[in-house]
């Protein structure tokens, strides 16, 4: 008897319907065609113990399964569910005719030894691909049905353990419980006392590097912090995090689906005070600087996403962005430009968003004192060139604000209650509105962007139209300042966002005075 039992396979984002196809004939034994790797040929051992625990058994006959289509390769542990279900089918072992229901269904687990069911990488998007490839439910390990708890328009059954597949799919009226729905994420209880350990409340003075950080943060501009080690730019960088702007639906989803192939989104709204669902929170990453490249931008074995990718609508924040191995920095540059990565894999090519927010972390120069004032920086103006070559230029090119985090008296660094610096959710609220009105603006225009920082040069003439007097004024500082056209354009951009902060549709001389104050800071001492 031939049975067919429905499954999918990821390769980086994308999903594969896989057909698993099984036949019982004369003969012994058990034979399994189709690209499968080794953890799928091993299933056997697997399936035939959880079938024996749950009083069934791997029939004495010849056994073929075939995982379709034959060309693509299949990994991993996922498929032992839909491999026992074929089996039982195939074999004549269930009570109730299921081969009408399994057109329908889209099954996946890995299976204890006991006939447990563990949990599944890629769980939301093979939810997602269910339901656009018109399968009417997902049975997947109880965990993985979680993930997709806030995806509506398909069912999906969480269960425990085999024995609840075989009977959700001998008779689904009767197992209702199983179906997991946005109730079944359970919320933890926040401590609503518990203050954030980053906020910008606890920043006294820097307000120009606060308003930096500000202005990055609703235009989404990639920012560099240069100060010297224990000016608060690392701290100053953790609070951006605090007044981001929220995550639309479609952003939470396109992220979630990321850190669910990697396997980790159920740690990351577990960090969110939630078991379960989609990622709520724009994600704030801070790989190491000695990261290797494939961890930085995905790859390895498996193909896995990697920190900028991760970081997709969020940040990636490199503290110590000079002592980040050249080729990390190198690498930096075609996701900056297109926002997706692409990762070569012996046998395939993985493709995975990577639009995030760069926000770097430097000393000036080797000592870290050079702006000090104090006369401290010993370094010579060779060194001090050789240290910022580090960074490459075509990846300064893509950094908006350069921001000079000046070294302020021990007693104006309180990091503590400050009754006069702005708490994070106060700019929070304004850099939302900004970005509300970038989204409408370019939404209305049918743009393929959405933030300031991303126009595209073809379009910026319309969106950051200058009248005659803020020409001039343009001109003049072109002029003084020896500005290059790309500058010029992020000084534009800046401005944009300056001025969206301000609700004004016209950009000022005011708004392009402040943006070149953050294109230039000190354009003497930093180039
Ligand atoms: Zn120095």
């Amino acid at each position: 008897m031939l049975c067919k039992v429905f499954c999918a396979c990821c390769n980086g984002l994308e999903v594969t319907t896989i057909t698993v196809e099984v036949s019982v004939s004369i003969g012994i034994q058990y034979r399994l065609v189709g690209l499968p790797d080794s953890a799928i040929k091993e299933s056997q051992q697997r399936i035939e113990s959880a079938l024996n625990c749950n009083g069934y058994r791997l029939p004495g006959k010849k056994l073929t399964i075939n995982l379709a289509p034959a060309n693509i390769r299949k990994e991993g542990s996922s498929f032992d569910v839909p491999l026992a279900i074929g089996i039982l089918c195939a074999s004549g072992q269930l009570e109730v005719d299921i081969t009408p229901r399994l057109s329908k269904f889209i099954i996946l687990g890995e299976l204890a030894l006991d006939g447990t069911l563990r949990e599944i990488p890629g769980a939301l998007p093979i939810i997602i691909h269910s339901k656009e490839q018109g399968f009417s439910s997902c049975i997947l390990p109880r965990n993985s049905a979680l993930e997709g708890a806030e995806i509506d328009g398909i069912t999906i059954y969480g269960a425990n353990n085999f024995m609840d597949v075989v009977n959700i799919l001998s008779s689904p009226d009767s197992c209702k419980s199983f179906i997991v729905t946005p109730k079944s994420i359970s919320n933890q209880t926040i401590n609503s006392d518990e203050k954030s350990n980053y906020d910008f409340a606890l920043v006294k003075g820097q307000h120009k590097a606060k308003r930096g950080l500000e202005i990055a943060a609703a235009g989404a501009h990639n920012i560099i912090l240069s100060g010297s080690p224990g000016s608060g730019k690392t701290f100053m960088a953790k609070c951006l995090q605090s007044i981001l702007p929220p995550l639309s639906k479609e952003e939470s989803i396109e992220t979630s689906k990321i850190y669910s192939v990697a396997g980790l989104l159920q740690m990351m709204t577990n960090n969110e005070n939630r078991t379960g669902g989609l990622i709520r929170q724009r994600p704030f990453r801070s790989p190491h600087h000695t990261i290797t490249v494939p961890a930085l931008i995905g790859g390895g074995n498996k193909g896995m996403p990697g920190e900028i990718s991760l970081a997709h609508n969020g940040v990636l924040f490199c503290d110590e962005f000079a002592e980040f191995d050249r080729r990390s920095i190198e690498v930096l540059r075609q996701p900056l430009e297109d926002g997706v990565v692409q990762i070569s894999r012996v046998r395939s090519k993985n493709y995975y968003p990577a639009r995030f927010m760069l926000v770097a972390a430097m000393n000036p120069c080797p000592c870290g004192h050079l702006y000090d004032g104090r006369g401290e920086c010993r370094c010579s103006s060779s060194a001090i060139s050789k240290y910022r070559a580090k960074v490459s230029g075509p990846v300064y090119d893509r950094i908006d604000i350069n921001l000079i985090v000046k070294q302020v008296a021990a007693s104006d660094i309180v990091f503590g209650e400050d009754s006069s610096a702005e708490p994070s959710r106060v700019i929070a609220e304004r850099v939302k509105e900004a970005r509300n009105l970038q989204l409408k603006r370019y939404s209305e225009n049918n743009e393929s962007f959405f933030t300031n920082a991303a126009i595209s040069s073809s379009r910026l003439k319309e969106y950051c139209a200058l009248k005659r007097n803020e020409e001039l004024f343009m001109e003049a500082v072109i002029n003084k300042y020896h500005i290059s056209a790309r500058g010029y354009t992020r000084i534009l951009k800046i401005a944009r966002t300056i001025a969206d902060l301000a609700h004004s549709e016209p950009i000022t001389i005011n708004h392009l005075a402040e943006a070149v104050q953050f294109r230039c800071p000190d354009k003497d001492e930093l180039y």
